[in-house]
């Protein structure tokens, strides 16, 4: 399912001679065009005949208005099931890729090349596709595997410092829900950069892998991934509908801090355990001021989630670290009590 790959792409150069596609359809944005497009061109040894597809970059671009583009340049160009997309970019072009893909002419087969460290350890893997609509976040979208996963981590040498920082949230928190020494070697990270991070990619995107492999359909153990997303996804969501973009990471980041403060609300950590994790949690993130959005917006916003049920918020909570419960049910004056105590950390 996850090739890394080596200098020469010769595990995709094999994938696509057993796959024998009609046609390629390469989706990229402008600095996936510019910054890792030669470096898969370059690569590539086949006969297929291949499209490049670009669009702007940024979450603004994951609606249903360039789905619909993309869906009319796929049939312009005679796409068939035997076509092939593959998605070069980070999670905003695995996710709107894949929901194209995944849909157009009831699914054509896809593959992800993630050039984000968010991407490769957590966006491309798993098979959820997505598009925002109004101010929510991935609220329409398909579970829809790809073919194959193929990661170059070298891509991560032109990433903006801050996209890194973004990624490597969900790292964290992969080391959080379930691997104690994953969170170790992270959180004993002193100066983030491509080199420091390359050691624990595989590790990451291992421990989403069997979560995913465990429960494809978020029944279960995937509700764990949530952690650090019910009130990051509340707050990314309030800051997309005042037109001020935060990163994933960041807003997840937050959530986590929030979220470690709920889970020893509810007994299930300790105050020594808090302070370690939200300790190393602000090592790395800054802090994100919240105070202009109130509980009530945040809160009908959590509400909404499509991981809710019954009108009931549910937490992922952690119990030790390493270690994830999910479909906690948390009264609504913990979560408040949750974000003023983020909120006081300013
Ligand atoms: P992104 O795709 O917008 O990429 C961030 C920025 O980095 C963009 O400007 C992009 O052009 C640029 N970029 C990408 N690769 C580069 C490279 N190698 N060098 C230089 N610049 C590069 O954002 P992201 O953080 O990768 O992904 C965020 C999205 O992923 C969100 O929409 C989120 O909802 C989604 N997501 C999905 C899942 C899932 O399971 N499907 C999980 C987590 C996040
Ligand atoms: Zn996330």
């Amino acid at each position: 399912m996850i090739s890394v790959l080596d200098q020469n792409f010769s595990q995709l150069n094999q994938f696509l001679k057993n796959l024998k596609p009609s046609k390629l359809f390469i989706l990229v944005d402008e600095n996936t065009h510019e910054y890792c497009l030669p470096t898969v061109l370059g690569n590539l040894e086949t006969e297929i005949p291949f499209e490049i597809i670009e669009i702007e970059a940024g979450e603004e671009l994951k609606t249903i208005e360039t789905a619909t583009q993309l869906w009319e340049i796929l049939s312009e160009f005679e796409a068939d099931r035997k076509s092939l997309m593959l998605n070069l970019g980070g999670g905003v072009i695995t996710d709107l890729g894949g929901f194209v893909a995944s849909t157009y002419k009831r699914g054509i087969p896809f593959i992800n090349v993630p050039t984000t460290l968010l991407g490769m350890c957590d966006a491309s893997i798993g098979g959820k596709t997505g598009i925002d609509h109004q101010f929510l976040k991935n609220i329409v979208g398909t579970f829809a595997e790809p073919q194959q996963i193929f990661v170059y981590p070298d891509f991560l040498r032109t990433l903006p410092f801050v996209e890194l920082r973004s990624g490597f949230a969900e790292m964290m928190k992969h080391g959080l829900i379930a691997d104690e020494k994953h969170w170790k070697d992270l959180s004993s990270i002193e100066n983030l950069n491509p080199e420091s991070i390359y050691p624990f990619i595989e590790t990451s995107m291992k421990i989403k892998q069997n979560v995913v492999e465990i429960d494809f359909k978020e029944q279960n153990i995937r509700k764990t991934l949530n952690f650090g997303h019910t009130i990051g996804h509340a707050v990314e969501s309030l800051f997309l509908q005042s037109n001020q973009l935060i990163p994933h990471g960041e807003a997840v980041a937050l959530g986590m801090i929030c979220e470690t403060h709920l889970s020893c609300l509810e007994n299930l950590i300790n105050a020594e355990t808090e302070e370690e994790i939200i300790k190393k949690i602000r090592k790395f993130y800054p802090f994100i001021p919240i105070n202009a959005f109130s509980t009530e917006q945040l809160l009908a916003l959590m509400k909404n989630d499509k991981k809710n049920s019954d009108g009931k918020i549910s937490f992922a909570l952690i119990d030790k670290i390493g270690n994830c419960q999910f479909d906690c049910a948390v009264s609504e004056e913990n979560i408040i009590s949750a974000l003023h105590f983020y909120q006081s950390l300013a």
